[in-house]
């Protein structure tokens, strides 16, 4: 049994036929997790679809309008890059639904998955790059509209960087912005995040990591927030196909522990995405997605509490 809980839902998966966003990854992952006798049934929870007023707190009428009547312009589809389909916007309001669930867990356990998720290109009034709905926003305006967090903080990990995330925020003091990605990738304008990382094509583990967790650690320490979102993408990935860094699956995994340690040993919450991942064989990225998962499993156990963590 895990010591936190993992958020699925069997109508994740977007619909998108033969596409370069894998998007049965998400059913992979979490059969991956039970034929290996990584997690249980026990160990997730269901979420249910965000509601309408959760996502209007990032987005605008007009697009949840479009999104919900199927009424999508053909330049909104252009920029979207994936097909329009009921099951598409089923799919991206149980993604936002399961963030918040996860986040929820997060501030219960310490930590909390969601095993979709991180649409970090969607903007208020728009979608891009596959992103529809920015779960990782509604799910921060949610838990502040409850009045269960104040601050919180973004760090995103994707390969691409978070021009939804940090459009968004960008005069929010509440909401701190950390995206490290491959600066000659998608998207080509870059609104800017509080910290931004820019990378240099077929950056490797050692560059990548030396980059991150100084910045990781600055950050949380300066900005002291209620809980952190991390976007863990997959695609940084030496054979990813959307992607241009090199790291190897043991750096992902040591970059996924080393964000969660730093969180770990501040007493932050953590709640996980997973972002994009399109290697050219789909098991590597289920696999990379997978190991994010025991990362958070082995460092929850290493540091069973945010005060023993400290010593
Ligand atoms: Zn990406």
């Amino acid at each position: 049994m895990l010591p936190f809980k993992l958020v699925y839902h069997d109508h994740y998966d977007l619909n998108l036929g033969p596409h370069v966003f894998p998007s049965q990854k998400f059913r992979l992952i979490y059969e991956m997790l039970l034929r290996e006798g990584l997690a249980t049934e026990k160990d997730f929870l269901r979420p249910d679809a965000a509601s309408d007023e959760d996502i209007l707190r990032v987005h605008t009428r007009e697009w949840v309008q479009k999104l919900k009547t199927g009424k999508l312009t053909a330049s909104d589809v252009m920029k979207l890059e994936v097909p329009y389909s009921p099951e598409l916007v089923e799919a991206v309001w149980l993604a936002a639904g399961g963030t918040i669930l996860a986040a929820q867990g997060a501030l219960r356990d310490g930590f909390g998955l969601n095993l979709t998720g991180g649409f970090h290109h969607a903007h208020p009034g728009h979608g891009e790059g596959f992103c529809a709905i920015h779960d990782v926003a509604v799910a921060i305006r949610k838990l502040q509209a409850d009045g269960a967090v104040k601050k919180a903080i973004v760090v995103d990990t994707d390969v691409h960087h978070g021009n939804g995330t940090a459009a968004i925020f960008r005069n929010d003091p509440t909401v701190f912005t950390l995206s490290i990605h491959q600066e000659n990738n998608y998207p080509a304008y870059k609104p800017p995040s509080s910290v931004d990382l820019n990378m240099d094509d077929r950056a490797e583990d050692e560059e990548y990591l030396g980059a991150l967790i100084p910045a990781v650690k600055q950050a949380l320490d300066e900005f002291q927030p209620n809980i952190l979102f991390y976007v863990g993408g997959a695609d940084p990935y030496c054979e990813d196909q959307l992607g241009g860094l090199s790291l190897t699956k043991e750096g992902l995994k040591w970059r996924d522990s080393s964000v969660f340690k730093e969180g770990r040993r501040r007493g932050i919450p953590v709640a996980t995405t997973l972002a994009g991942g399109y290697a050219y064989q789909v098991e590597d990225t289920v696999r990379i997605h997978v190991n994010t998962i025991l990362a958070a499993r082995d460092v929850a156990l290493a540091f069973p509490s945010a005060s023993a963590a400290r010593n």
